[in-house]
């Protein structure tokens, strides 16, 4: 499919579209925006494929949020016989979440670190890129620090072949430098229009590393702040990024789907 917009990240599965989800998903065709329905287990990732099988411009990604983690959790093998479906183009959520822990939670970290690691063996199995969910503590970047640490070895014990997107950037400069190193690239929200907290890390981002999401239903761009949010909105969040940039929007909308294809092959 030939498309226009691309929202790299959102869930179309959560009863938010209950109601009117078959039209939302027809009003994409009409203005040709595509975008991968990520899972968060097992079960949303199952629903991710099965709506990616009805309709040609949704995709899925497979995974465990880390933020649903809990001590007794353990990596889902079923997730290994999700991924060669062919509408299946990344592997995640995954990642670190350190931002709902009360408090320093070891063995919890630790669980999520082992979890992630199963998700990036899978990754490089099937070689499929990864959707990363990483959110710190607040004030801090322990969660990106850990993240890395872990990206940047399996990255070089796998020759470099290790791919992926840091979903939702949140980081600081030193963050973003050593994903760039690793070959990653970066996507932004809808919250981009609403303050200027990442508008450094936005233009400091090479033109073939960075995505458009809009990590529907939340975080809706202005001017729909108060509404639910909706892979619609993804021309917005374009817009913004090339404003920011101070590059013509046409430009940034090209670089963005040549990206899309080239992070995400099995896309087409
Ligand atoms: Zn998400």
């Amino acid at each position: 499919m030939n498309f226009e917009y691309f929202d790299i990240h959102s869930h179309l599965y959560f009863k938010d579209y209950d109601e009117d989800r078959e039209e939302e998903i027809e009003k994409m065709k009409k203005h040709k925006i595509g975008t991968i329905t990520i899972g968060t287990d097992f079960e949303s990732s199952k629903i991710a494929i099965e709506m990616a099988e009805k309709h040609q411009n949704l995709f899925a990604c497979i995974g465990q949020h880390p933020g649903d983690l809990n001590k007794d959790s353990v990596f889902d093998e079923r997730l290994r016989t999700l991924a060669d479906n062919e509408k299946v183009v990344a592997i995640g959520e995954c990642g670190l979440d350190y931002f709902r822990m009360e408090v320093d939670d070891i063995l919890l970290k630790s669980i999520q670190k082992t979890i992630f690691e199963y998700h990036i063996d899978l990754a490089l199995e099937k070689d499929l890129p990864l959707m990363l969910h990483i959110r710190a503590s607040k004030g801090t970047m322990d969660a990106y620090n850990d993240a890395l640490n872990i990206l940047e070895h399996h990255y070089k014990i796998s020759g470099n072949k290790l791919k992926g997107n840091a979903h939702f950037f949140a980081g600081d400069m030193q963050v973003l430098k050593r994903f760039l190193d690793i070959g990653f690239a970066v996507s932004f929200t809808g919250v981009i229009t609403f303050t200027n907290d990442y508008d450094e890390f936005v233009r400091a981002v090479p033109l073939d590393r960075i995505m458009s999401e809009t990590d529907s239903p939340f975080v809706a761009p202005v001017p729909h702040r108060k509404g639910r949010n909706s892979p619609q909105h993804v021309p917005l969040v374009v817009e913004k990024i090339a404003e920011i940039r101070g590059e013509p929007v046409h430009t940034v909308k090209e670089a963005i789907l040549a990206n899309v294809k080239a992070y995400f092959p099995r896309i087409s």
